[in-house]
């Protein structure tokens, strides 16, 4: 990926002390990363090897410090190491962290949840997005009795075998639509259609309606850069899964508790049969779930006879750290500043980019806001990929030298938290404007 290629080289003698623990880790973790986008493939350079983060503010092995925007990937919703959340892992972790048993906390968060979200009736704690969903397909086909699955050319679901298919985030960057070690079994099973095209799932149900189990979606994308559903993308979803018997399974792992307290699916008014929750559900801490309605929930075992299990699911310290931060985001007004934030920097991106002569898509909603270098109209994958990534790449390295550390790759959304303060976002906006005329 990166190799010995000019950027690393460049970037090696702006963050010396990134580049030797890179090195180290590159002789022991494939890549030097345990997740594949950490590695800046698509950006080249040094990854940044973070140190410490504080409210809106990440600082690196060599001491700079950056306005996040990735935000552990959209789990923290409060900026780093909120007081309140610190506090929650604290008193938890003196209680002893974990015990494969039973604890209050579970039903407490699960009450939380079940009265954020009315979709969810029931729901079933599990530690990361790829289990959640992979875990709601398997309920979807036990309740249908069938086998397919409709999925969107670049939403990521996880790295579950049968949704490695035309996945978007780091597979889309790594430009592999598929994954060696998926089974041709697995992916056969998965039917694809551009998002947004509700022709394409109409045909696709002609054809294949009997056989399909589940529509999963994430009901807004934010894994091929932020797409925004077209109005009555999502209705039609729910209206076609409805009519020929398979389940709506929204993926709210990146949008739950991010667009709206009660996730998308608030926002847009449309209720799924199955929700994925993930990142801020955990308050920065591993966990995800999965829920729905009690008919269908009460199939899981022990329950039910659909298998799954974990165990470390329900951990006490994530759910420590989910509550508090629920407390935090159920407070009046936090969802407007979020939108605010995130508007203003999509904003700041059209207006500077112009006047760096720059073709720009900008966009946001809730606490997710994102931007491509096209002039195409993007609604689905294969308009987001007329972005220009060599672009995005020297924007990305330019920002990062002015203090602002975006997502390195252009395939994925970005992210405002509570810290990120009018300060603070004045410093990311002239920052953008430097940046961006540097790269005009
Ligand atoms: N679904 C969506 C929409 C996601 O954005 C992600 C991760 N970015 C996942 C699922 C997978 O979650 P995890 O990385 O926790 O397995």
């Amino acid at each position: 990926m990166n190799g010995s290629d000019g950027p690393l080289n460049d970037d090696a003698l702006q963050a010396p002390r990134s580049a030797a623990l890179f090195a180290a880790a590159g002789r022991v973790m494939p890549g030097g990363v345990n997740s594949p986008v950490r590695a800046f493939g698509a950006v080249g350079g040094v990854p940044r090897f973070i140190e410490c983060g504080t409210g809106p503010f990440v600082v690196d092995a060599d001491g700079r410090r950056y306005v996040d925007f990735v935000l552990s990937w959209g789990a923290l919703a409060l900026g780093h190491a909120h007081p309140a959340i610190v506090d929650a892992i604290r008193r938890q972790a003196e209680k002893g962290s974990a015990f494969g048993a039973p604890t209050a906390l579970e039903t407490a968060l699960a009450e939380r949840v079940i009265a954020a979200v009315p979709s969810i009736e029931m729901i079933r704690f599990v530690s990361s997005g790829t289990e959640a969903v992979m875990s709601a397909l398997r309920l979807a086909r036990a309740v249908t009795g069938r086998t397919r699955i409709v999925k969107f050319a670049g939403c990521y679901h996880g790295h579950a075998d049968s949704l490695l298919v035309q996945a978007g985030s780091g597979v889309a960057t790594l430009g592999l639509p598929d994954s060696p070690g998926v089974t041709a079994a697995a992916a056969g099973d998965t039917l694809t259609a551009p998002y947004n095209d509700v022709e394409l799932v109409e045909s696709l149900f002609a054809r294949h309606g009997s056989e399909i189990a589940a529509v999963i979606v994430e009901p807004v994308a934010g894994n091929m850069g932020l797409v925004l559903p077209r109005p009555g993308f999502l209705e039609a979803l729910r209206r076609i899964s409805s009519t020929h018997g398979a389940l709506l399974v929204f993926d709210e792992v990146m949008t739950g508790f991010r667009v709206a307290f009660g996730g998308a699916q608030e926002t847009f008014s449309v209720a799924p049969d199955l929700t994925c929750l993930g990142k801020i559900l955990g308050g920065g801490m591993p966990a995800a779930a999965f829920g729905g309605s009690r008919e269908y929930m009460s199939r899981i075992a022990p329950a039910g006879p659909v298998y799954q299990a974990g165990t470390l699911s329900g951990h006490p310290i994530a759910m420590a750290a989910g509550l508090a931060t629920l407390d935090e985001m159920a407070k009046p007004g936090v969802y407007a500043r979020l939108a605010r934030a995130a508007n203003a920097m999509a904003r700041c991106a059209e207006e500077e980019a112009r006047r760096a002569g720059l073709p720009i898509r900008a966009a946001a909603i809730g606490g997710m806001w994102g931007f491509f270098f096209t002039d195409a109209d993007v609604r689905d994958y294969a308009s987001a990929r007329t972005a220009d990534a060599r672009r995005y790449a020297r924007a990305f390295h330019a920002l990062l030298a002015e203090g602002v550390y975006l997502p390195p790759g252009q395939f994925e959304a970005m992210f405002v938290s509570l810290a990120h303060d009018d300060a603070t976002l004045d410093m990311a906006k002239v920052a953008m404007r430097h940046a961006f005329a540097r790269i005009g």
